[in-house]
């Protein structure tokens, strides 16, 4: 299959790797947004959030989980943000399930 993360996931394609387990792999976004930007994507490919079904609920919880762990291993203790861009509207680019994990900057709302 043609997809970036599918290929960074299977080592294809380099990342700066920050977190792996068997479900979720976590590497440094190219264009990081905020000192720390860091991308969590499950090894299953999914296309998107809209693509997951009842199957992928304890996946779901396991890329949240994981997030949160990097959130701590990264010492994000005055909090960050978690976003999930989804599908054309959603300014999702990469058809390949990710969550963005930014820390320590303080970041304003509502987004654009
Ligand atoms: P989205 O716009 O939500 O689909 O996010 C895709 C993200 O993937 C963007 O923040 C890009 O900067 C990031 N990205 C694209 N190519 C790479 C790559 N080769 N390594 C790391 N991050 C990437
Ligand atoms: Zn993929």
């Amino acid at each position: 299959m043609n997809c970036l993360f599918c290929k960074i996931i299977d080592g294809t394609i380099p990342s700066k790797p920050v977190y792996s387990d068997q479900q979720c792999y976590a590497f440094a976004d190219i264009h990081p947004q905020a000192p720390v930007h860091i991308l969590v994507v499950p090894r299953k490919h999914i296309a998107s959030l809209a693509e997951t079904t009842s199957v992928d609920r304890p996946l779901l919880g396991d890329l949240l989980a994981a997030t949160a762990e990097i959130a701590r291993q990264q010492g994000l203790l005055n909090g960050y943000r978690v976003v999930i861009n989804t599908g054309e509207d959603g300014g999702q680019t990469v058809n390949h399930l990710h969550l963005h994990l930014l820390g320590k900057r303080s970041l304003s709302w509502p987004p654009g």
